[in-house]
């Protein structure tokens, strides 16, 4: 076994090693080296930059100024390269197969879109150049903002929060603010189904509200009763993701918004799932009043670890007026940011970010949307839709749909009454899936569902594609069926780390690398 320098394995289970039949002498593995953390690498006597000392000079920090070392590793430039892309290497990503995340909609990143992201007009700019020399930009950002308006059918749209959470937060702002210049700041309730998203609730209690669950009925859909009986005078806004996450569209949405709507409060809408209906349905003709959409999910973008997102926010006619800076305006003089909350920003709540937001998101969406154009939007609901109930059809012999009836819209979902009797949970069939080649589906979301496995496969997978992913599925839920229980319990066996103590990670989380003597001295 092999162990890093403050004596922990490098493996957590490096016993399944020898039920492998082989192992290496020195931890590598098939091209593949026993990759130590970074600061271990040993490179803290020597340095990858060769500049000239510091002249001294006078420092405004008074006696602050750091005369210590910073404590970084000094590698040279091919061993930072080499350790990254090592590290790479033991990690999956969209570009070396499918993702079939529920909820989270990793779909392939178009190559054209990086491209654009790249033109120095567009990513050597800054966001505190004078207006007048980035018009281009400023246009680019108001054509997105059309096509996301024309897109969900709502007057308004507030570009610059950074994430699908920070949309929401957004929303719930211009909604608090909406209620309080009519007077009814006494509305402290927020109202979501069981089967939401953590951050919907999270960001209702951020915003200082409570939050009480709206009951859901045996065909995974909000029930409308319920909701009915929790409305009320003390109820700021109800939150309901369409398509919800057990992957089916709410069909009584229109008389949702109607019963909000009566009782005074807004309708908050998760676009999270938009990539079901873009091009088929606009949000605005349900009575949505507020909806964010990660533009990393519905409109391509490298995300997760691949990079930041975004998560614009659409405003009906009623939040328009609280909407917050900046946004684009066009008039004679070209086109122009309103950063100041007065004139027709008045109302606006204030800002949800220092600038503008995410300059290269927005234009990785707009040459999404621009390549796809109006009928191809139109089309990635449609296959996206088709692909998730191909899989739902091709494993509904075996596997257990949680919502048997009917199809689902973009994600198929599973439970775990199929796996039964047989010895392996949710948890160890995706883990075994990892062994087979394929990352594991949402696990466990929603919390509705016991066991749920949550299948999201995108428009971007081909028959052929999910074939061999439907293949796989069914060889694996075969062997649980058979008993093949060994196969399950540890995996995964191949995998370069073993089946974590997932408990112990969360509950004493290691997040800090601590040094042993000696202390570092290079890379000052
Ligand atoms: C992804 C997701 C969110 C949060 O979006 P982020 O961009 O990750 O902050 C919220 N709701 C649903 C249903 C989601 O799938």
């Amino acid at each position: 076994m092999s162990m890093n320098n403050v004596g922990r394995p490098t493996r957590p289970e490096a016993a399944n090693e020898e039920a492998e039949g082989f192992t290496s002498l020195s931890g590598g593995r098939g091209l593949l080296q026993d990759e130590p953390l970074i600061f271990e690498l040993g490179g803290w006597k020597k340095t990858g930059v060769d500049l000239p000392d510091a002249v001294p000079a006078d420092s405004a920090l008074a006696g602050l100024t750091r005369d210590d070392a910073i404590g970084l590793p000094g590698l040279s430039e091919p061993e930072a390269v080499r350790h990254y892309v090592r590290l790479s290497q033991k990690n999956h990503a969209i570009d070396l197969a499918l993702y079939p995340l529920g909820s989270c909609t990793m779909k392939h990143n178009p190559r054209l879109n990086e491209k654009v992201a790249r033109l120095p007009g567009l990513s050597d700019i800054h966001p505190l150049q004078p207006q007048s020399t980035v018009q281009g930009a400023i246009e680019l950002m108001d054509r997105l903002a059309h096509w996301l308006k024309t897109l969900t059918g709502m007057p308004a749209v507030a570009l610059s929060p950074k994430a699908g959470a920070h949309g929401e937060l957004c929303g719930l702002l211009a909604i608090r603010a909406a209620h309080e210049a009519a007077g009814n700041g006494h509305r402290k309730t927020v109202l979501a189904p069981t089967s939401a998203h953590g951050t919907n609730p999270a960001t209702a209690a951020f915003c200082g509200y409570t939050v009480v669950e709206i009951a859901q009925t045996d065909d995974g859909r909000v029930d409308l009763a319920d909701l009915e009986a929790k409305l009320g005078d003390h109820v700021a806004a109800i939150m309901v993701t369409n398509p919800n996450t057990c992957g089916l569209f709410e069909r009584d949405v229109v008389e949702i918004a109607r019963l909000t709507h009566a009782a005074g409060a807004y309708f908050y809408c998760d676009g999270a799932n938009f990539n079901a209906i873009v091009g088929r349905v606009r949000p605005g003709d349900l009575g949505v009043d507020a909806m964010h959409i990660n533009l990393h999910k519905t409109f391509s973008t490298p995300h997760g670890g691949g990079g930041p997102g975004a998560g614009p926010v659409v405003l009906s006619e009623a939040l328009a007026p609280f909407a917050p800076t900046p946004w684009v305006v066009h008039d004679d003089g070209g086109y122009r940011l309103v950063e100041e909350a007065e004139g027709v920003a008045a109302q606006a709540f204030g800002r949800m970010s220092a600038f503008h937001g995410q300059m290269g998101m927005y234009v990785r969406a707009y040459a999404y949307m621009l390549s796809h154009g109006a009928d191809g939007l139109r089309q990635v609901a449609e296959d996206a839709v088709l692909n998730a109930n191909y899989v739902k059809a091709r494993l509904s012999d075996l596997m257990s749909p949680a919502f048997p009836e009917g199809p689902c819209m973009h994600e198929a979902l599973f439970d775990d009454a199929w796996l039964e009797g047989t010895g392996v949970t949710t948890l160890d069939f995706a883990k075994a899936m990892i062994d087979e080649g394929f990352h594991p589906m949402t696990m466990y979301f929603p919390l509705v569902v016991h066991g749920a496995m949550l299948i999201e496969p995108t428009e971007t997978e081909s028959k052929a594609e999910l074939d061999r992913f439907v293949d796989a599925l069914r060889l694996l839920a075969q062997a649980a069926e058979a008993g093949e229980v060994a196969r399950f319990k540890n995996a995964p066996h191949l995998a370069p780390l073993k089946r974590l103590d997932e408990t112990l990670a969360a509950r004493k989380p290691k997040l800090k690398w601590k040094p042993v003597a000696p202390a570092p001295l290079a890379a000052e």
